[in-house]
């Protein structure tokens, strides 16, 4: 037997474990501190009520015998599918209900993927980015080139003509920088990757927190896309169902090469390997669709997004550079006087008691930058920017 080598290539601590490891030696070194964590992006307000009143039909259902479901569809119930296409279809897009795959969160598909693209292909990520595009294709051995996103490129980077990629990886809005591309922008990216043969996988699992109308929520709003892109969304930061599972794949019929449909080819590979998002979750996941739902679920989002906007008043204020805060639930922020990203995590965590998610962990262009997040409650975002204003402050 041989083990994977591949894993060899990979960081031995996944960056939120170190930050965590960081955070617990000072609080057990520091009796009656009080760390406030603005680092993993966790949500922290509970699920809308009319989820859990459906969370509570639905286990209703299973208590008798004439509702009582078994295994679901591989693909997901109908009934969850049909209210995505609704939601699609609100936002002009029209979609096929087999073009809908209903997953435990975009995490597990992001990762999954790949079993559907040849090891041979050259993926494109870029840099900083979400660190499971990275490592799900170090672990299969794929050859990775990086798009530099920069401060000079607002982190938002462009495709280059004169570099072939089989496999592109877009997240917009942005996790970590929370930049976010325009409609004109992901148009260039379609364009570049129906040029190459290239398959777009695209990350909208921050798209409820685009406000500007000259952004895109979907890579599906782009002419072209049907033939290149894949779409990831997720009801973790749109419904708080990080600890709930629930996510959603839009793969588009027209995505195709030769005798191999993707969508087909996805199919096939879910129904060998995963029976399912439970019924009950699902059940949960549709009502966010409903009229009330959607009420309920958009006022918790503004009080992330207020958050939001409380952060990136303070590095206003403080005169540092950010990107994000505006459509997006992340500030990314490039550290003052020029420290590390590391070096100024322990800086907060020693002098404010704040804990953020160091740049570098993204990525060789993250160094010197930082990031923080929206998702933690009113009070402590608010204290939390109250001390960082307080050690800042020239
Ligand atoms: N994609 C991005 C960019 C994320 O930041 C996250 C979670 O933080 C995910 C996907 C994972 O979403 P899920 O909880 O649906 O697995």
């Amino acid at each position: 037997m041989n083990f994977n080598l591949n894993f060899n290539n990979i960081a031995e601590n996944y960056l939120f474990a170190e930050v965590a490891n960081r955070a617990s030696a000072y609080a057990s070194s520091h009796v009656g501190s009080r760390v406030l964590k603005l680092g993993i992006g966790d949500v922290t307000l509970p699920l809308a009520p009319e989820v859990i009143k459906a969370l509570h039909a639905a286990v209703d259902d299973m208590s008798k015998k004439e509702t009582f479901q078994g295994y679901g569809p591989y693909e997901g119930y109908d009934f969850l599918r049909e209210s995505i296409r609704g939601y699609y279809k609100s936002r002009g897009i029209e979609l096929a209900l087999n073009e809908i795959f209903v997953s435990d969160g975009a995490k597990s598909d992001l990762g999954n993927i790949l079993d559907i693209f040849s090891t041979n292909n050259v993926v494109l990520v870029p840099d900083p980015v979400y660190p499971v595009y990275v490592d799900t294709n170090i672990m299969a051995g794929r050859k990775i080139i990086y798009a530099d996103a920069t401060a000079e490129n607002g982190f938002l980077p462009m495709p280059d003509s004169s570099v072939h990629a089989d496999v592109i990886y877009i997240c917009s809005p942005n996790n970590p920088t929370g930049a976010a591309y325009t409609r004109e922008a992901l148009k260039e990216w379609v364009d570049y990757a129906n040029r190459e043969g290239a398959v777009i996988l695209y990350d909208a699992a921050y798209e409820c927190f685009v406000r500007d109308e000259n952004l895109a929520r979907s890579i599906f709003e782009v002419d072209g896309a049907r033939e290149c892109a894949i779409e990831f969304c997720s009801f973790s930061k749109t419904a708080g169902f990080t600890g709930t599972r629930c996510g959603y794949t839009v793969i588009p019929e027209q995505l195709k090469k030769g005798s191999c449909s993707a969508n087909k080819m996805w199919l096939r590979r879910q129904s060998t390997k995963f029976n399912g998002v439970p019924y009950i979750v699902q059940r949960g996941a549709a009502a966010v669709f409903t009229e009330k739902g959607q009420k309920e679920i958009h006022e918790n989002l503004e009080v992330y997004k207020r958050n939001a906007a409380l952060i990136a008043k303070a590095m206003d204020e403080l005169n540092i550079w950010y990107t994000g805060g505006k459509n997006s639930p992340y500030i990314w922020l490039k550290c003052p006087d020029n420290m590390g990203s590391w070096e100024f995590f322990d800086y907060l965590l020693n002098n404010a008691e704040v804990v953020g998610t160091p740049g570098a962990g993204f990525g060789k262009n993250g160094e010197g930058f930082f990031r923080l997040t929206a998702f933690g409650s009113e009070e402590v975002t608010a204290e939390a920017v109250s001390r960082i204003k307080k050690l800042l402050k020239k």
